[in-house]
């Protein structure tokens, strides 16, 4: 079984990235990213801490936005209308979950598309679909990336996912689509998706149950990508039993160091080809 190392890929990138960061800065240009954290969940300030960290290390400028809880929607487009209009920032993420006072569908559409650097917004998602030029989602474009960096061909297999989310499931289908794979999307009601599974030549599981996916899922030589992120007591898990999946699978991705640091660096990606279109010629 090969590791599929996202940690390895993701500093090859961020090596790259610094380099063309250096040179926009030379050009007197300086790539922004606004990150805003509404409220205290734990699990996304970890998150929103480790994008700004990489952000910094890139030499793009941070602007964060921690809110109250208690944030009105209202404040929160407000906050978004000035960050649409300033020239500064390239990027504008808005981290979620939300809170409840707040339709997070009316966020994400009030998001200039061109600093859509998650690429949530409906106009993005569709040029997505169509197959035209665009912000490409971070967690399934990072997924693609690590797939090309381990020359790994996708065109004719046959790709089994699992998870029908907007940020995972449904935009992989369409990246694997776009490379001529064969997509199967399953989710909490498809029947026996074993005999799915036990067909696929990739597998990708992006629904937050630890150790989900077992041996007895996958046919031998099978790539597995292990979108999960579960916090056990002491540990981290994804959603593949990791030790039992390995004696079978051909390529699997560890949970930490795989799927995770291809999402972070795919946004920094994002944020340096949001700048570059809209400030240099
Ligand atoms: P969602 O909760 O939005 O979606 C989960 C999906 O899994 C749903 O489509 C659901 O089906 C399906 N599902 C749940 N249980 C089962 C089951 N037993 N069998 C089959 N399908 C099932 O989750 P996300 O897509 O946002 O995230 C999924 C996981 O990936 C989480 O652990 C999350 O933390 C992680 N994640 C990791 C990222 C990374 O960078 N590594 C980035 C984003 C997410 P249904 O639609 O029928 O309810």
């Amino acid at each position: 079984m090969i590791r599929l190392d996202g940690t390895k890929v993701a500093a090859d990138l961020q090596a790259e990235l610094t380099q063309t960061a250096a040179g926009l800065r030379e050009q007197g240009i300086v790539p922004g990213l606004a990150v805003i954290l509404v409220g205290n969940d734990p699990a996304s300030k970890v998150y929103v801490g480790r994008k700004e960290k990489m952000a910094e290390k890139i030499g793009i400028k941070n602007f964060a936005y921690t809110l109250a809880d208690d944030t009105t929607e209202q404040q929160l487009l407000e906050l978004i209308d000035q960050l649409n209009q300033n020239d500064q920032v390239d990027g504008i993420l808005v981290q979620l979950p939300l809170p409840d006072q707040i339709d997070e569908q009316k966020i994400l559409q009030a998001i200039d598309p061109a600093k859509d650097v998650d690429s949530f917004h409906p106009e993005n998602v569709g040029k997505l679909m169509q197959g035209l030029p665009g912000p490409k989602p971070c967690t399934p474009n990072g997924i693609m990336k690590l797939l090309a960096a381990y020359d790994i061909p996708i065109e004719g297999k046959h790709a089994v996912i699992i998870g029908r989310s907007n940020i995972v499931g449904k935009p992989m289908a369409h990246l694997l689509l776009e490379q001529n794979a064969t997509v199967t999307i399953t989710h909490s009601r498809t029947k026996n998706l074993a005999e799915l599974t036990k067909q696929a030549d990739i597998v990708v599981v992006a629904i937050g149950r630890p150790n989900y996916l077992t041996g007895e899922m996958i046919k031998d030589g099978a790539i597995v990508i292990d979108v999960g992120i579960n916090r056990l007591e002491k540990k981290l898990v994804g959603d593949v039993d990791f030790e039992n999946v390995a004696e079978k699978a051909g390529y699997l991705t560890p949970v930490p160091g795989g799927v995770g640091p291809m999402t972070i660096i795919m946004l920094m990606v994002n944020t340096i080809k949001a700048c570059r279109l809209r400030r240099t010629p």
